[in-house]
């Protein structure tokens, strides 16, 4: 069960991969099959059951394009949950 999620920002996302890299889950991938409004390959959260809300992607993310937000109770949503914290 998801103990967190993500939301990217499509407006933003370049299609760099850095989150995609960087997340241990495996959670986000590039499919190559959808883009940005600017034409820029989109990243997408497609394993969300996978995520722990551990914030790494946002902190990678060089756009700022990722919202990262960490469950206390399983079955809550990012409404309901502040944003993960940021790197000390
Ligand atoms: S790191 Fe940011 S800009 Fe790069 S693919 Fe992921 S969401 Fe898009
Ligand atoms: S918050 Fe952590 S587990 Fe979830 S998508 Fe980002 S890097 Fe992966």
């Amino acid at each position: 069960m998801a103990k967190g999620e993500i939301v990217i920002d499509e407006k933003h996302c370049r299609g760099c991969a850095l989150c995609v890299e960087f997340c241990a889950k495996g959670c986000i991938e590039i499919p190559g099959t959808k883009f940005t409004a600017e034409g820029y390959l989109l990243a997408v959260f497609s394993h969300p059951e996978k995520c722990n809300g551990c914030g790494v992607c946002g902190w990678m993310c060089p756009q700022f394009a990722i919202e990262a937000f960490k469950y206390v109770q399983p079955g809550e949503s990012k409404e309901d949950r502040p944003k993960a914290e940021e790197p000390a």
